[in-house]
C-alpha cells in the first residue's frame, strides 16, 4: 500500500470524559471503540476521569486493533498516531498523550498532535457536505463560533467563563437530575407551559453562561422545573444563535455546521435552521457519533495533517490543556 496515497491513522481521545480510539483512512472509518468514564455522583472529576482512562487504554487500543484486523488493517499498515493534545482536563489529556507516545514508539510511526475543537470541526466537514462553515461548537467545556479565514479557524464568539454544556449540567445537578444533564433537560423542557425570564447575556460576539445557570437554580424555588428547563434552552440557545448569525453576516458564509455533544439538542437544531432558512443559507450536523467527543475525529485530522507532513516530534509532545484553535495553523486546506 502506497502510505502517502493512502494514509491510515490511529487516532486517539480523551480530553474529559470519554476515551475513543479509532482507526480511519480517508474514506472512512475503519473501527472506533469508545469507553465513556460516568461519575457515580456529581460532575467530571479530572482525577477520575483520568484513572477511567488509564483502565480502559488497555482494553480499547487492543479492541480498535483487532476489530481493524477483521476489516484485514494490521497494525503495520497504520502509518501516524494521532492524539488529542488539547484543550482538556490535564490529567486526562496526559493519559491519551502517554498512550499515544507508547503507540508511536513500539510501532515507530510518526505523531501527530491534533486540537480537539478542529477536529470536531473536520469531522462535520468529512461526514456532511459543508465545506467552509460559519461552526457553531458547544461541548460540556466549550463554546465557540468560529470560521476559516487566512489560514486559521478564527475564533469570531466564545463563552466568557463556562461552556453551554457545563451550565446545563450544573443546574440539572443543582436540581437533582444526574449527569450528564442536557439530555433531561431537553425532555423536561418539552412539558413545559410558560416562559421565565433568565439572564441573556451577550456582550459583543461572546457570551457568558454562569449567571444564566444561577439565576435558573434560583427560579426553582419559585417555577415548575419543566418550566425553568425550557426557559434556560430558549434563553440559552437564542444567545447562541444570535452570535453565530451575527459571524455568517459578518464572513458572508453560506453554510453553518454544528459540533459538540450539546448540537444532539433538538431545540438547538430548530432554532439555528429557522435562521438558516430565514437567510437562504445550509445548515450541516453531523450523524451523532460524529458529535460528542470520539477518536474518529481525531483521527481524521490527524490524517489530513499527516498529508501536510505536519508531525510532532516527541519532545515537544506536551499537553496543552488549554489549546485555542486559533494557535493552529491550517496546513490542508487549500482555499
Ligand atoms: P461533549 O463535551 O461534546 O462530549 O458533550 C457533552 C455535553 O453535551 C454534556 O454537557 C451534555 O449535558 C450535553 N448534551 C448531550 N446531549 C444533550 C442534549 N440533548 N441537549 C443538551 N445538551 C446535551
Ligand atoms: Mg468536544
Amino acid at each position: 500500500m502506497n502510505g502517502l496515497a493512502k494514509p491510515i491513522i490511529l487516532g486517539i481521545e480523551g480530553t474529559a470524559w470519554n476515551l475513543s480510539a479509532a482507526i480511519v483512512d480517508t474514506f472512512d472509518v475503519i473501527a472506533e471503540v469508545t469507553s465513556t468514564y460516568v461519575p457515580p455522583t456529581g460532575g467530571i472529576h479530572p482525577r477520575e476521569a483520568s484513572q477511567h482512562h488509564a483502565d480502559h487504554m488497555k482494553s480499547v487500543i487492543s479492541t480498535v486493533l483487532a476489530n481493524a484486523m477483521d476489516k484485514e488493517v494490521a497494525p503495520g499498515d497504520i502509518k501516524a498516531i494521532a492524539f488529542s493534545q488539547g484543550p482538556g482536563l490535564g490529567p486526562c489529556l496526559r493519559t491519551a498523550a502517554t498512550a499515544a507516545r507508547a503507540l508511536s514508539l513500539s510501532l515507530d510511526i510518526p505523531l501527530i498532535g491534533v486540537n480537539h475543537c478542529v477536529a470536531h470541526i473536520e469531522v462535520g466537514r468529512w461526514k456532511t457536505p459543508s465545506q467552509d462553515p460559519v461552526v457553531l461548537y458547544v461541548s460540556g467545556a466549550n463554546s465557540q463560533v468560529l470560521a476559516y479565514r487566512a489560514g486559521r479557524y478564527r475564533v469570531f464568539g466564545e463563552t466568557l467563563d463556562i461552556g453551554i454544556g457545563n451550565a446545563l449540567d450544573k443546574f440539572a445537578r443543582g436540581a437533582g437530575l444526574q449527569h450528564p444533564g442536557g439530555p433531561k433537560i431537553e425532555v423536561l423542557a418539552k412539558n413545559a407551559s410558560s416562559y421565565v425570564p433568565l439572564p441573556y447575556v451577550v456582550k459583543g460576539m461572546d457570551f457568558s453562561f454562569t449567571g444564566l445557570s444561577t439565576a435558573a437554580s434560583a427560579a426553582l424555588k419559585t417555577s415548575p422545573i419543566e418550566d425553568v428547563c425550557f426557559s434556560f434552552q430558549e434563553t440559552a440557545f437564542a444567545m447562541l444563535v444570535e452570535v453565530t448569525e451575527r459571524a455568517v453576516a459578518h464572513t458572508g458564509k453560506h453554510e453553518i455546521l454544528l459540533a459538540g455533544g450539546v448540537g444532539a439538542n433538538m431545540r438547538l437544531r430548530e432554532m439555528l435552521r429557522i435562521m438558516c432558512n430565514e437567510r437562504g443559507i445550509s445548515f450541516y450536523v453531523p450523524e451523532q457519533r460524529f458529535m460528542g467527543d470520539n477518536g474518529s475525529m481525531i483521527a481524521y485530522l490527524g490524517l489530513l495533517m499527516f498529508e501536510q507532513q505536519t508531525l510532532l516530534p516527541l519532545n515537544e509532545s506536551h499537553v496543552r490543556p488549554n489549546y485555542r484553535p486559533d494557535d493552529v495553523v491550517v496546513t490542508w486546506r487549500g482555499d
